[in-house]
């Protein structure tokens, strides 16, 4: 039933019946590792063991399936825990493309981890989707890319790169941690996998570390489920029942990130102490036709070159008051960080200057408080 409804109604209702025992309409936290069975391998449920599944656990897996119109989803401990587990499906000879300005916890598991293993990469501009056929191998098992883009929010044609990886016979991976569910649906636009930090709007509230997986296939979910249950990459039940309470508000909270940060970029590209500004939203950005209409919205991300070197970068960022110096993003407190430092800091330094990621540029999540406050704050920082 919870399919035909509209996103709003699914993010409240889907997977989330009213408890058949109390009726409680809050989903129960069943704060257990192991389930009585009746006798020797007969369970009341089909519950068994908590690193297997858990109810309050398959309640989130089943929001978040609803919400990115999948048929499956998968919960982990942690975005990159989510990442590592579509990695636990090659083997060595297999070959991955990946889009460049990867977040670099990614980078860092193929090349610290993956790449001892044998499992091989290559790098791409994925804005040209001719440099992308050219990298394709006949080893080449997945390719993974993430749009908007971090921190430069380059937006990648999910539908064209989704036809080239299925003419190679190349799992599609997509990253919709930046966009969330609620401003694109990869899978509805021939992505194989969809993968979340719910650490960021999905969790949107800074207080949990969370990752997901979603996929529209059976055999796919099946094998994911065996990669998650054999390293025990689940998580908490509390961060479960957090992650669930959270994307009730999901779109509530996403439709005033992106007010606030569109109103914020318009209000930077002005700003006398500002070289450039990036967001997908701006007609200045090389593909806001791509962005309008692949998203719903422009997103909550923006990124900043401000006038001057790392100085006045990192003067910004210490006289920021609202904007709280921090990594990470998407809750409803904004953020500001400076990626070549921060973030970014374990992308080797030729890439970082090759993409741009150079000493003034600052990334900005874009929280919800009163937006004049906001650019005040802003405004008193550039100074
Ligand atoms: C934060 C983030 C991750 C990693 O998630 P964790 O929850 O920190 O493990 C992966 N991808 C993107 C785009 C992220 O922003």
């Amino acid at each position: 039933m919870t399919k035909k409804l509209k996103f709003a109604s699914r993010a409240i209702h889907a997977g989330q019946e009213p408890d058949s025992k109390y009726g409680a309409i809050s989903t129960p936290v069943f704060q257990t590792s192991t389930y009585v069975q009746k006798s020797p391998g007969e369970f009341y449920e089909k519950y068994d063991y908590s690193r297997a599944a858990n109810p309050t656990r398959n309640a989130l897996e089943k929001n978040l399936a609803s919400l990115e119109c999948g048929s499956h989803g998968l919960s982990f401990s942690s975005g990159v825990s989510a990442i590592a587990a579509v990695l636990h499906l090659l083997s060595t000879g297999d070959h991955v493309v990946l889009c460049d300005d990867v977040y670099g916890g990614t980078y860092r598991l193929f090349e610290k981890f993956f790449k001892k293993l044998g499992i091989e990469y290559d790098i791409v501009d994925m804005t040209n989707l001719e440099t992308v056929e050219a990298a394709f191998k006949k080893s080449t098992k997945l390719i993974w890319l993430e749009t908007p883009t971090n921190p430069l929010l380059r937006i990648l044609d999910i539908k064209r790169l989704a036809e080239l990886g299925k003419q190679h016979g190349a799992l599609v991976a997509v990253d919709n941690t930046f966009a969330t569910p609620y401003l694109q649906n990869p899978l509805l636009l021939g992505a194989d996998i969809v993968c979340h930090s719910t650490t960021k709007y999905i969790g949107g509230h800074c207080d949990l570390i969370g990752g997901a997986l979603i996929i529209n296939d059976a055999d796919l979910a099946e094998k994911l489920h065996f990669v998650l249950f054999s390293v025990g990459a689940v998580p908490g039940i509390w961060e479960c029942y957090l992650t669930l309470r959270s994307t009730k508000t999901l779109h509530v909270r996403m439709d005033r990130h992106c007010k606030n940060a569109c109103r914020i970029a318009e209000f930077l590209e002005g700003h006398p102490q500002v070289e450039k500004v990036i967001y997908p939203g701006l007609k200045s950005h090389p593909q806001h036709l791509l962005a309008s209409e692949q998203m719903k919205d422009f997103g909550g991300m923006l990124s900043v070159y401000v006038k001057g070197g790392l100085e006045k970068a990192k003067a910004v960022l210490e006289r920021t008051v609202l904007f709280a110096l921090a990594e990470s993003l998407g809750g409803v407190e904004s953020l500001i960080e400076h990626p070549a430092i921060m973030t970014h800091a374990s992308i080797p330094l030729e890439l970082r200057e090759e993409l741009g990621i150079s000493d003034n540029l600052l990334r900005l999540s874009v929280g919800i408080e009163d937006c004049g406050d906001l650019m005040a704050d802003l405004d008193q920082a550039l100074h």
